[in-house]
């Protein structure tokens, strides 16, 4: 009997230790705490330069787990009497030197601050190049990509598989830099040397592979696009490279790139092919892919994924999902979806996320309707409907850092904006007023934006200002509350009561479906049945009946 007691305790106990470890698990995984987070206030220092290019030249040594080598930084001044410039990178990471035109500067450390104090103040507009020397070992990845940092992981065949990803902790994890959302560089050059086996991807286009030294290879990358410094990215392994042609607009070709593990060289071209498929679907939404003078390259990765420019991150492991009968890789069509929603239009504060998240997981949504018409629009939008939580805001405060503003619902309550505008708008304006924010030069590379300017653009494209409706979904959790009331036999009243505008919704009778405009005052409908109110979900809403 005691061994049956004592089974019985060593079995609840396991249980409660799962539930735990699961519930770490899932906190860790969907809260988004991060160790070092990046954005929030703009300090006063790094808001008088701007960046305009960095370039990294770095060795890998997995052994020791560590990077050595420099940082050339080219900035603009805006402001007249600079004499510091503060930069940010990971504390445990050494500098040895920093120069300017081969003077040395001095420079001090506080924490993850590296502060260098010029020779001579600058004049606003003054241009300047310096160099940051440094090594040691950067920031290690918790759980990829959420808490982020190097992976130095072994592939199949105990082979290095090295990558790195810190949307939100930023590229000081791994390199000096200005970490805020509102400066991109124009430019990033990439110069990586590693044992020769092995194959470097990063952004942009591969200017060269030299070879410094016996046994070494340094693979040297450039990309002329603007990029958030959370893009700029390396991934290491013995790559196959898979390359297809992608044929743009105007008629130019770009190539598409796995760069897949060995073991994995079978199952790339089913994949590869089926992301030049998507790369044609979303250009009918949002316009030409936005990189097609470099390429558009996947990195198999050992973490599920991350959308750095022109070299998405991919460690789905090859499992498709099925909507309406159409097979399609979701972890690939989402990130792929960032090189419009993150990539080319970035927010210029954390507090945006959603601009990134939102619109990108909606526009999974149209792909869907390329592919499967409106079932499988509708299909794919009632998933993300389920994923809801609407316990806070999706933009919490203005001037966010990255563990401020990232929750769930910038994903799944932020594309149900604008299945709620595609209902509202229509389908034509609603589709110019998409692309138009992803294809006008005001929102575009290097010029980055906001909410505001999102609703402006509604605004501007919409023949009701539906401002007040936006600016409630995104800043509050109320919804919308309809009254539907059976005033008599076949008769009933509709409102809701919470809003101080009207909203159109379809609302079905014995006659059909009708679009009717809903507001405070109750409409008066007659019906044999009872009506149903917005039966497809274009809205988040509740529903009150009374009798
Ligand atoms: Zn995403």
């Amino acid at each position: 009997m005691k061994k049956f007691w004592k089974w019985i305790g060593i079995i609840l106990g396991s249980l409660i230790l799962a539930v735990v470890l699961t519930g770490l698990f899932l906190y860790n995984k969907y809260i988004g705490f991060v160790d070092y987070p990046s954005g929030g206030i703009l300090s006063e220092n790094q808001a008088k330069y701007d960046v305009v290019f960095y370039d990294l030249d770095l060795t890998v040594n997995s052994t020791e787990k560590s990077i050595a080598g420099f940082v050339t930084i080219k900035l603009t001044s805006l402001a007249d009497g600079l004499d510091k410039i503060e930069l940010d990178l990971f504390e445990h990471l050494i500098v040895q030197e920093t120069e300017m035109n081969g003077v040395q500067q001095k420079f001090t450390r506080d924490k993850d601050k590296l502060w260098i104090n010029l020779n001579k103040p600058l004049r606003a507009g003054e241009v300047i190049d310096f160099k940051i020397v440094y090594h040691g070992q950067p920031m290690e990845a918790k759980l990829p990509p959420w808490r982020g940092g190097f992976n130095w992981s072994k592939d199949a065949n105990g082979d290095d598989w090295i990558g790195v990803s810190c949307e939100g902790e930023g590229a000081k994890i791994w390199f000096p830099c200005k970490d805020h959302p509102s400066d991109e560089p124009d430019s990033v050059a990439v110069h990586i040397t590693i044992p020769e086996p092995y194959y470097c991807a990063s952004n942009g286009l591969l200017r060269s592979i030299t070879f410094p030294k016996s046994g070494f290879k340094t693979f040297n990358w450039v990309t002329n696009y603007p990029i958030n410094n959370y893009n700029v990215n390396i991934s290491i392994a013995k790559y196959d490279l898979v390359t297809r042609q992608y044929t743009t607009d105007r008629n130019t070709t770009m190539p598409v790139v796995f760069y897949v593990l060995p073991q994995n060289r079978s199952k790339a071209d089913e994949l590869i092919n089926m992301a030049v498929d998507m790369l044609t679907v979303y250009r009918k939404y949002f316009g030409e892919y936005p990189f097609a003078n470099e390429k558009f390259g996947l990195a198999e990765t050992d973490y599920l994924g991350m959308e750095h420019q022109t070299l998405n991150a991919y460690g789905n492991k090859f499992s498709y999902d099925i909507i309406s009968g159409n097979k399609f890789d979701q972890l690939m069509l989402h990130e792929m979806g960032h090189e419009w929603w993150g990539n080319k239009v970035t927010a210029n504060d954390w507090a945006d996320t959603w601009i990134h998240e939102g619109i990108c997981t909606y526009g999974e949504s149209l792909y869907h309707l390329d592919k499967t018409g409106e079932n499988g629009y509708h299909e794919y939008m009632q998933s993300i409907k389920r994923r809801i939580k609407n316990r806070k805001p999706i933009i919490i405060k203005r001037n966010a850092n990255t563990s401020e503003s990232y929750h769930m619902d910038v994903y799944s309550k932020g594309a149900y904006l604008l299945h709620s505008l595609r209902y509202m708008l229509g389908d034509s304006l609603f589709f110019k007023t998409i692309k138009e924010f992803a294809m006008d030069s005001a929102y575009t590379y290097r010029n980055r934006v906001v909410t505001a300017d999102f609703i402006t653009l509604v605004k501007k494209n919409s023949p009701v200002d539906y401002t007040k409706f936006i600016h409630n979904f995104l800043y509050t959790t109320e919804l919308p509350e309809i009254y539907l009331r059976k005033t008599g036999e076949g008769t009933y009243e509709v409102s809701i009561k919470n809003i101080d505008y009207e909203l159109p919704m379809e609302v079905k009778t014995d006659q059909g479906d009708s679009r009717i405009l809903l507001g405070v005052n109750p409409i008066f409908i007659r019906s044999t049945i009872e009506p149903i109110i917005d039966q497809k979900d274009w809205y988040l809403k509740n529903i009150k009946k009374e009798n």
